[in-house]
């Protein structure tokens, strides 16, 4: 259910290593975004750091309300403004992408082609089912550092060359979706420090917390067809605990509060399979791992109502693990023509 949404705009001062989990090589990946754990993760931190003497009990009561999506980085210029919108940069996996021209190409939809397309609009190549990918708008950057370590003269060790990689959003903003108590969590002007290699990178500062009220959709009764993309990843289980690649009737029903008496039924999934962790920095340990469904997976689902309703467009809580950044999705009437 959703209620009392803000957007968190932060203005990132340095370069951020959002490590992607793969454990320690001579090669560290980056993310191009800020996943959503750890966003109310650095968050947390700060909260703590402004009230050293609080409760554990006062914070708890307040981190169980908060839930981020992922902070993607702004396709709008600069770090203020009403046009400021959270926009993911990926074609969802109900859609197909040129194989041959690159997503940030000019005149190249990034919200991808109907699935019925058959040919790119802009270079005539062929067409591949979108996998999710967040693209960076131009100006945004993933950037490779490598540096050596040194034996006790101070030269160069064989073989032992590392290369960490560094989100770099240029000026332009991170954005992310929050629900709950936010505006006791996050405040303009706070510093925060997010992903790895803290002492030099991954500053950045609150620049606005602004309500953000999505429209909520109208659906008459009778059969509607809906469209669910998950904005950040899904974790969805059956009635025995285990997980499955499309939220139940329940899951749907709880957070679209859709009514009792309505006929909920998922007609088509398009998901991939990914693992859902973080790592707690205060523990200093990983979190656990779920299997889940990537962000941007879809689901089409036919709706029965006797009356009519509205639903909201955007929902924070679709399926479980929710509090880490899991079950964002946003929800609108499916088209079915080949130009939708
Ligand atoms: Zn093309």
């Amino acid at each position: 259910m959703t209620n009392g949404l803000h957007m968190i705009v932060m203005d990132p001062k340095q370069t951020m290593h959002l490590g992607v989990g793969r454990g320690s090589g001579f090669s560290a990946e980056t993310r191009k975004y800020v996943p959503g754990s750890a966003v109310r993760g650095a968050l947390s931190a700060a909260w703590w750091r402004a009230h050293p003497s609080a409760s554990q009990a006062d914070f708890d009561s307040l981190i169980a309300t908060i839930s981020c999506s992922d902070a993607v980085v702004s396709w709008d210029a600069g770090v203020s403004g009403p046009s400021l919108q959270w926009t993911a940069g990926a074609a969802a996996l109900d859609r197909k992408i040129c194989k041959l021209c690159k997503p940030n190409d000019p005149g190249v939809p990034i919200e991808g082609l109907p699935w019925d397309a058959t040919e790119c609009r802009v270079c005539r190549g062929p067409l591949e089912p979108s996998k999710g990918n967040r693209v960076l708008p131009r100006g945004a950057e993933v950037l490779s550092a490598t540096r050596v370590e040194l034996n006790e003269r101070e030269q160069a060790k064989d073989d032992h060359l590392y290369e960490r990689e560094g989100l770099n959003t240029g000026s332009r903003a991170l954005v992310a979706l929050a629900a709950g108590r936010v505006k006791e969590l996050a405040k303009t002007g706070q510093v925060l420090r997010i992903g790895a290699a803290t002492s030099v990178a991954g500053r950045l500062a609150i620049a606005d917390v602004v309500p953000y009220a999505p429209p909520s959709l109208a659906i008459s009764p009778g059969k509607s067809r809906l469209r669910v993309e998950m904005l950040t990843p899904g974790v969805f289980v059956d009635e025995f605990g285990c997980a499955v690649n499309r939220p139940t009737t329940h899951d749907l029903r709880w957070s679209f509060q859709l009514p009792e008496t309505a006929g909920i039924t998922v007609e088509r999934a398009f998901t991939r399979w990914t693992t859902s962790s973080g790592w707690h920095t205060m523990a200093n340990r990983p979190k656990p791992e779920d299997i889940a469904v990537v962000a941007h997976s879809c689901f089409y689902v036919r709706v029965e109502v006797d009356e009519p309703i509205t639903v909201p467009t955007i929902v924070h809580d679709l399926g479980i693990r929710t509090g880490e950044g899991c079950g964002w999705a946003s929800l609108s009437t499916l088209l079915e023509s080949a130009d939708a």
